[in-house]
């Protein structure tokens, strides 16, 4: 079934065929991967999307929920205030190896099990680096470029054209390409902490770029998960709150997560952290 569920998607009916916790069901991964601390909590993690729904989400869980816990909730409560079952059967369709017929083709899926390709690439990037699971989920969408630029909110038909420009730089459209790289502000931010990055860097490929070696060899990855979550947080407010965007302020917020970061990188690795306040120094 794993490799059924990472080849093809659900088409939810009547929530009874679909895997709550295991299935990509509501666009934003498999929940289980994506509010993992949540998941750590169910008490039936097969049950399918209908018996969570008849019972209840709280009621699948454990009593007593950590924090984190309810935090991933809260999110995942919003989410389905949107969902309606029906009394169609689930089906599911294929993303990836099926003929124009939709049948399955077993050369394609056999190539894909050679090359392990059933993962999509940035998911161990994701999930295997010790980042807190709210900015995991963060680059997660991230690396879908499914964050909330306004570019998106343009498409969903929340902003227009004329309000969809970075407050940052002035471009006229704001991806979240652009957020992370393309705008002057981004790009000075990552030329303060060290890292040249191809000039057409991009959010889906961000797992595949080679970051300094002051990021550390196994700990690199937390630290650049580190910096685009405070990156965007400071986004956020220049655009919510009408902060002015301010290096030295980004770089003091990156050094004060850092420091609680750093706490959790496995022993093993721990040493690899000492480099990492040369690279978010103070620009002067
Ligand atoms: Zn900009």
């Amino acid at each position: 079934m794993p490799l059924y569920r990472s080849i093809s998607t659900p088409i939810v009916g009547d929530g009874q065929r679909t895997s709550f916790w295991e299935d990509d069901w509501l666009g934003i991964g498999a929940l289980r991967h994506t509010m993992p601390v949540l998941f750590s909590h169910a008490t039936k993690p097969r049950d399918s999307i209908a018996a969570v729904l008849e019972k209840g989400v709280r009621e699948s869980l454990v009593t007593r929920l950590t924090v984190e816990a309810e935090r991933e909730l809260a999110h995942v409560m919003r989410l389905l205030e949107t969902v309606q079952l029906s009394n169609t059967p689930d089906s599911r369709s294929l993303i990836r190896c099926s003929k124009k017929g939709g049948e399955l083709a077993v050369g394609d899926l056999y190539s894909l099990l050679l090359t392990s390709g059933i993962a999509a690439p940035y998911a161990s990037f994701v999930w295997d680096s010790f980042a807190p699971s709210k900015a995991k989920f963060f680059a997660w969408l991230l690396l879908r470029a499914r964050i909330q630029s306004r570019a998106a909110l343009l498409r969903k038909h929340i902003l227009t054209a004329e309000e969809a420009g970075c407050d940052m730089c002035g471009e006229p459209l704001e991806t979240a390409d652009h957020i992370m790289f393309g705008c002057s502000f981004a790009r000075s931010f990552w030329t303060a902490v060290g890292w040249t990055l191809p000039e057409d860097a991009n959010v889906e490929d961000l797992h595949s770029y080679a970051a300094p070696d002051a990021f550390g060899k196994n700990a690199a990855t937390t630290l650049t998960i580190l910096l685009c979550w405070n990156l965007w947080k400071h986004r956020n407010g220049v655009v919510f709150r009408r902060d002015q965007p301010w290096l030295a302020r980004l770089l003091r917020a990156c050094r004060d997560d850092a420091s609680l970061w750093r706490t959790r990188l496995p022993q093993a690795i721990a040493g690899e952290a000492a480099t990492w306040d040369a690279c978010l120094r103070d620009i002067s």
